[in-house]
């Protein structure tokens, strides 16, 4: 049997009348990044709340380094896990300097010891010369850093992190990204990261899960979940789709870009992704472009049926090719490319 850094089963938690998480389960692997994609309010935080012990249960159990944690009666608390948290503010101790602040949970070890492994641990996020400046006295980019440091000096088996590049300029979170991963592998700890962000948790994810209203689409490895998402949803969480109304029947769904097989009758969406659909100028094509976008290698088209009606498809082409606003085109699809979900 496989012992995983973190297991939750059939989770449930209700505030009031909402239900935050309605039977969740997920695993985390041992020295493996996942990735919990989903919209505000799908509750994502409450998930992470709940594996840390800062949240109480209505069912279901957690299971951390094999251990059980948490279930309706126990509530193990947070500092007794082998969970380390990083926080979307990275709530680190204001009054405490950097170094001070990666000692607290080592509460355990001499004071010699405690200084000696934090300031290893600063070291290692690339923050040696910084161990003396106070929280408001580091960038956010640090703070960051402060905060994995703070997480990982313990030596857990996992961290949970909620949102950890949101509050970062753009430009640094490329580098911190690659540095956390670095860091993580080189420690072999197990990370839980929350992101709204789809293309930033691709980057740094091994398996991804998605969570709507309280449950989880689909999860499993990031290519997977691309190439055959579930459900529209699950499909809109890793990157662009466009989809069309149709109606199946007999196995199959007409639409304006070919005939598809359906697995269901009855009415359908149709979709597929701006990088999957084909496009090739033709004066007998049937759409027409209504507009382009994008100022690099690729530009993404917004197109339409020459007869102005019907649903807008965006397709995405090489930019040095890219039709010209008003040029009529024909679409076309690979069939794998193509999903077919129930309305
Ligand atoms: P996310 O992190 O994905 O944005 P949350 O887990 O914060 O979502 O919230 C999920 C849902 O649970 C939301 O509808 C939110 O309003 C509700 N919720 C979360 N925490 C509480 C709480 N302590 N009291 C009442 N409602 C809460
Ligand atoms: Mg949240």
């Amino acid at each position: 049997m496989i012992t995983f850094a973190l297991e939750a089963c059939n989770l449930s938690r209700t505030f009031g009348t909402v239900k935050a998480l309605d039977d969740v389960s997920l695993s985390l692997e041992a020295g493996k990044v996942l990735a919990l994609l989903g919209q505000s309010g799908s509750g994502k935080s409450t998930l992470l709340r709940v594996l840390a012990g800062l949240e109480s249960l209505d069912a279901g159990e957690v299971y951390a380094d094999g251990r059980l944690v948490s279930d309706v009666r126990t509530t193990v608390p947070p500092e007794k896990r082998p969970l380390g948290m990083v926080f979307q503010d990275y709530a680190l101790f204001p009054h405490l300097t950097a170094l001070a602040n990666v000692a607290f949970g080592l509460g355990h070890l001499g004071k010699p010891e405690r200084r000696a492994l934090a300031a290893s641990w600063l070291e290692r996020v690339g923050l040696s010369n910084r161990g003396g400046a106070f929280p408001h006295e580091l960038s956010g980019g640090e703070q960051q850093r402060v905060a994995l440091a703070r997480a990982l000096a313990p030596n857990p088996r996992a961290i949970l992190m909620d949102e950890p590049f949101s509050g970062l300029d753009p430009h640094l979170r490329a580098d911190l990204q690659s540095s956390m991963l670095a860091t993580l592998a080189e420690a072999g700890v197990a990370a839980l990261i929350v992101s709204h962000d789809t293309e930033e948790a691709l980057a740094v994810a091994d398996q991804v899960a998605i969570i709507e209203h309280g449950r989880i689409l689909q999860s499993g490895l990031p290519r997977d979940v691309y190439r055959a998402p579930k459900s529209l949803e699950a499909a809109r969480a890793l990157g662009a789709v466009w989809s069309l109304d149709g109606l199946a029947q007999n196995g199959q769904v007409a639409t304006r870009l070919g005939t598809f097989e359906s697995p269901f009758d009855g009415p359908v969406v149709v979709c597929s992704r701006p990088e999957a659909t084909l496009v090739t100028a033709s004066d007998s094509g049937q759409f027409n472009v209504i507009d382009r976008r994008g100022v690099g290698r690729f530009m993404t088209l917004k197109l339409q049926g020459v007869t102005g009606d019907g649903a807008f498809i965006t397709a995405q082409v090489e930019a040095k090719t890219a039709p010209e606003i008003g040029q009529h085109v024909a679409l076309s699809l690979l069939p794998e490319d193509v999903f077919v979900f129930k309305a």
